[in-house]
């Protein structure tokens, strides 16, 4: 990835210096706005309003619904669900939802219910828990030659039109994602549309132009309130198939030049994601104001799981703010309110490996982030608000994967078709299916609006009610062998209010299951358990421990060890050879060529061990030793407990001597180590000594 962005920073600088020459025959349709033909970007002048209010300020006559819906919303209130107040929150801050699946959902037979339970309209439920705008992706014609859609809610023009206009009728104002491509476009992806395949830089810039035009003309024509406009979606580094600054800024500027022109009312967004990428929005921002693309929004991707902290996201984002003076927003954003899957196609986020980031995937974790989120925006230099990524995409069916799998062909309810094969055959003509976003969505898989939907509603004056437990953190535990596993009594709870308070915790495990630890040797064990009516989890590692220092000599030295060399041995070190360690890449190295010259003693010292027996192990290898004498020891305040013969017999041939039955009393001594006594033959005795331990023996 990084390397990707120095070699476009390269080509773009390079285009950079031949900018004056390609001037004349820029693509006429970036005529206007081609770089250095204006004094500023326009979105710095007369159109760009203070910092986190809302050019459209002069609001079109609400309808009947948008009012009726507007004092719902003011009127949403929760005994269950903990909001902690935003502060500073703008009156005009945007609160966003992309439902952009929505029509393709209600085609496959999905119908939404508000938390009461009565059948609505998605838009008119959204707008009653207090939400804004309506975020919506546009493709170019996500179709194939015989009609059949690619799917992820077919998202062309007609059918942001058709959400534009019910969400109109509730007050909702509507973001406009133009992907500039016939399907997804991300990160990984910037894919041409077909229609433009062939077209040099000049005729696809006049076709953006154009169809950013018609597109937005339709919306406005059908009565939507287009709000804002992003002109492309998490352009990183690429767009509309083009994959230098020098054209992709053509591209943005056909966008907001089009939206300039149709709908001077709304704000021109530019999309990025990945802002824990050290020094890439900075980058971006700084080609955007080079070729000075004229846009009022930087706004940006954040998925805990993957982008980075929340104060890095600011940090990013403000200096921007400062550096150009644009508005800045979370235009993607979202939350695992449970790990399960229901619609039998595997989520992005889930159970098996699922990371699980700052919140319990719960109703409240996933209202708790979205609260945080718009937190961190509205600290903002100039944050306006946040989105969330399709927050209704929920399951179709809930029988099997072939009953949805249909419905996913038939409806484009999935992320993918397999009709998306002849468009992206790599990526969605393989792995085509249903919602990878289900368990982040704001609806159960029957379609009625969760709890944390409010949160919404109640940012702005919070919710701060008593918090409750809301999920239990794992307990883990690391058992010697000879001790008893004792359970913990308590366990913590994640509250409501995100704090964390001790619980007890009834275990499901009896004293024998526990007991049974002690004789299965280094094993791990899971015990479930009930936290009140919360599930909680205990992780137990039994290990044998080690009660010697620096046991493998993997510190590089004889720490915790004394050598007493009794023969002048030419070599005795601790040496660094993986193919010469039992266990590590360390291990003690003796070798000496003159006869009779190696004798010496390896041992450690061992204080404050508890009463009990404990058994000492310590494995060799060598050779050309002639008549030897060699054994592990072990002894209690200086008197021997017991040795253990050892012998080396050729390369590779590990030996280990193990002494057991070494009976401690509190407070006694232990001294262990190995004796090396070798007459040598040939080249003189060599050896290596590693992977003592001194354990309880049990
Ligand atoms: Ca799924």
């Amino acid at each position: 990835m990084r390397k990707t962005i120095a070699v476009l920073l390269a080509a773009a600088l390079l285009a950079g210096a031949f900018l004056t020459a390609c001037r004349g025959a820029a693509p006429s349709g970036a005529e206007t706005k081609a770089p250095g033909q204006e004094s500023a970007a326009p979105g710095q002048e007369t159109k760009a309003p203070a910092p986190g209010t809302d050019p459209s300020a002069a609001e079109p006559e609400l309808t009947p619904e948008a009012k009726a819906a507007r004092e719902a919303a003011a009127a949403v209130s929760s005994d269950t669900l903990y909001v902690k107040k935003v502060e500073g929150l703008p009156e005009d801050f945007i609160l966003g939802m992309d439902v952009s699946s929505v029509i393709a959902e209600e085609a496959s037979g999905v119908r939404y219910l508000d938390a009461a339970g009565q059948e609505k309209d998605l838009l008119q439920i959204l707008a009653e828990n207090g939400l804004t705008h309506i975020r919506v992706r546009v493709w170019n014609h996500p179709f194939d030659a015989d009609g059949n859609g690619y799917g992820g809610g077919n998202n062309d023009i007609d059918t942001a039109v058709q959400i534009g206009r019910r969400a109109a009728q509730y007050g909702l104002k509507l973001i406009v994602d133009f992907h500039y491509s016939d399907f997804w476009a991300d990160p990984a992806k910037q894919m041409v549309p077909l229609a433009w395949a062939d077209m040099d830089i000049e005729e696809k810039t006049e076709a953006a132009y154009q169809y950013t035009k018609e597109c937005l003309q339709k919306l406005r024509d059908a009565g939507c309130l287009v709000g804002m406009v992003q002109v492309g979606n998490e352009t990183n580094g690429a767009l509309c198939g083009e994959t230098t600054w020098f054209n992709i800024q053509y591209i943005m500027q056909a966008g907001a030049r089009a939206t300039r022109e149709v709908c001077p009312e709304a704000l021109v967004a530019v999309h990025f994601a990945n802002p824990e990428n050290e020094g890439s929005y900075a980058s971006y921002a700084k080609k955007l104001d080079y070729y000075q693309v004229d846009y009022d929004v930087f706004a940006s991707s954040y998925y805990p799981y993957w982008h980075g902290t929340l104060d890095n996201l600011k940090s990013v984002l403000d200096d921007i703010t400062k550096t150009y003076g644009k508005k800045t927003m979370v235009i993607e954003t979202s939350y695992a309110y449970t790990a399960e899957d229901t619609d039998f196609s595997g989520n992005t986020i889930g159970d098996g490996g699922g990371i699980i980031k700052d919140y319990p995937f719960s109703v409240q974790g996933q209202a708790n982030h979205v609260r945080n989120v718009a937190q961190a925006v509205a600290d903002m230099e100039a944050g306006i608000g946040i989105c969330y990524w399709e927050g209704a995409w929920i399951t179709v069916g809930t029988s099997s994967w072939e009953e949805n799998h249909e419905k996913w062909e038939r409806y484009g309810s999935g992320w993918a078709s397999s009709y998306a094969a002849v468009y992206d055959p790599k990526d969605a003509g393989k792995y085509y299916g249903g919602s990878a976003v289900d368990n982040q969505a704001f609806f159960d898989a029957q379609g009625r609006a969760l709890e944390s939907l409010k949160v919404f509603a109640l940012l702005g004056k919070g919710n701060e009610i008593a918090p409750q437990p809301d999920a239990i953190e794992d307990a883990h535990l690391t058992v010697d062998l000879a001790e008893p596993v004792v359970l913990p009594e308590t366990v913590n709870a994640v509250m409501t209010d995100d704090s964390r308070q001790p619980v007890p915790v009834v275990w499901d495990a009896t004293e024998e299951e526990l007991a049974a630890m002690n004789r299965g040797g280094a094993a791990s064990y899971t015990v479930t358990g009930k936290a009140g009516d919360l599930p909680a989890v205990c992780y137990i590692e039994m290990i044998e421990f080690n009660f010697l220092e620096n046991p493998g000599f993997e510190t590089g030295d004889l720490t915790g060890w004394t050598v007493t060399d009794l023969a002048k041995a030419d070599q005795l070190y601790v040496e660094e050879k993986v193919t010469d360690s039992k266990e590590g890449t360390w291990h003690m190295h003796f070798w000496s060529e003159q006869k009779g010259s190696v004798e010496f003693t390896l041992e450690q010292e061992v204080t404050g061990l508890k009463a009990g027996t404990y058994q000492f192990a310590v494995s060799i290898m060598g050779g050309d030793g002639g008549e030897t004498d060699i054994y592990a020891y072990a002894k209690v305040d200086g008197e021997t407990a017991g040795t253990a013969p050892l012998e080396i017999t050729g390369y590779d041939q590990w030996h280990e001597g193990r002494v057991t039955g070494i009976a401690v009393q509190e407070g006694q001594t232990v001294t262990v180590g190995v004796y090396v006594k070798c007459a040598g033959e040939g080249n003189g005795a060599w050896g290596k000594i590693d992977k003592a331990m001194l354990n309880s023996q049990h």
